[in-house]
């Protein structure tokens, strides 16, 4: 079994590092919150003083921050403690450039490194059943790949440096694009007269059919297990979601493509947020569509 160090024990990594223990893995973690470092510690994580002291002697560290400022400070502070050949790990959701930039500084210091951000949310970080998507050489991937499947269900080689990052906001602007067109076509179904049944019935098994519809439908009722039947509660907070759109919108502008349906969909997003529901699911975005009306 491997030594981890674990850095960013929030609502993520806090059940991620103790899947890692329940795995048989020997993990020794910090953050910068005590009620996060108190939640771990139940899950039989180990807590260390600092970052520092964390990964002294660690064969794999795992990172998972909120942004690629957050990463990037870490990165730069652990690198000087950790030892050459160490497996340095990023599953927080940051920005392509910053992701690359922190591959470059492991290299420098002689380590591997993934980026390997994640699907599937508290609940899949809860049950270990996460998507990782990976970027990085072969060989950091053949020493990375047992440590995510602990934490995951699914882990995918996407490529090089970075492209784990690229493979997550790719995804999650389809996301983000195709729960507005299916909110907007629930819209229109209703001023037509037409029920939510209805339109699910057909569109689920028509061309219309998407995650977004048939797993996570944004009216009460069709998906029993969908966050509007339970007050639209995330699930899959707005925030993260504008999050995400706002990086994919960075790397298309850096990347010089044409993303002008992923640039609206981030500006419905900004607004949703601007409205207070930044807390509530990202499928309560069909409340803004309606302009409120039948909340
Ligand atoms: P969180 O805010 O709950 O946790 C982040 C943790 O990092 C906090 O506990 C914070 O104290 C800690 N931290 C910040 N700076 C630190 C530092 N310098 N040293 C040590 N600890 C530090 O966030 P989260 O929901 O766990 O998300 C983490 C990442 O995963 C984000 O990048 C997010 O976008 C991504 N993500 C989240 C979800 C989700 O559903 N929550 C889903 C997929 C991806």
């Amino acid at each position: 079994m491997t030594t981890i160090a674990f850095i960013g024990l929030g609502n993520m990594g806090g059940p991620m590092a103790g899947n890692l223990v329940k795995a048989g893995h020997t993990v020794k973690a910090f953050d910068l919150s005590q009620a996060s470092k108190d939640a771990a510690a139940e899950l039989g994580v180990g807590i260390a003083a600092s970052a520092k002291d964390a990964v002294a002697g660690a064969e794999v560290v795992v990172t998972m921050l909120p942004a690629g400022k957050h990463v990037l400070g870490v990165w730069a502070d652990i690198l000087t403690a950790v030892a050459p050949g160490t497996l340095v790990i990023d599953s927080s959701t940051i920005d392509v450039e910053s992701a690359r930039k922190a591959h470059a500084r492991a290299a420098e210091r002689g380590c591997l490194s993934l980026d390997a951000p994640v699907s599937g949310g508290v609940g899949g970080a809860k049950g270990a059943t996460l998507t990782f998507m990976v970027g990085g050489s072969d060989e950091a991937f053949a020493k990375g790949e047992p440590i995510l499947s602990a934490m995951g269900r699914r882990v995918v080689h996407c490529g090089d440096a970075g492209n784990g990052q690229a493979a997550k906001i790719c995804n999650n602007m389809i996301l983000g694009i195709s729960m507005i067109g299916v909110s907007e076509a629930f819209v229109l179904a209703e001023k037509l007269g037409l029920s939510h049944q209805a339109l699910f019935d057909v569109a689920s098994s028509s061309s219309g059919q998407c995650w977004s519809l048939t797993t996570y439908c944004p009216v009460p009722g069709p998906v029993p297990t969908s966050p509007a039947n339970n007050e639209y509660k995330p699930g899959f907070a707005s925030a993260l979601m504008l999050k995400d759109l706002k990086l994919s919108q960075e790397a298309a502008q850096a990347a010089g493509a044409s993303t002008p349906l992923g640039a609206a969909a981030a500006q419905l997003y900004a607004l949703h947020n601007a409205w207070g529901e930044g807390g509530t699911d990202f499928s309560g975005i069909i409340h803004l569509l309606r302009g409120r009306e039948g909340q």
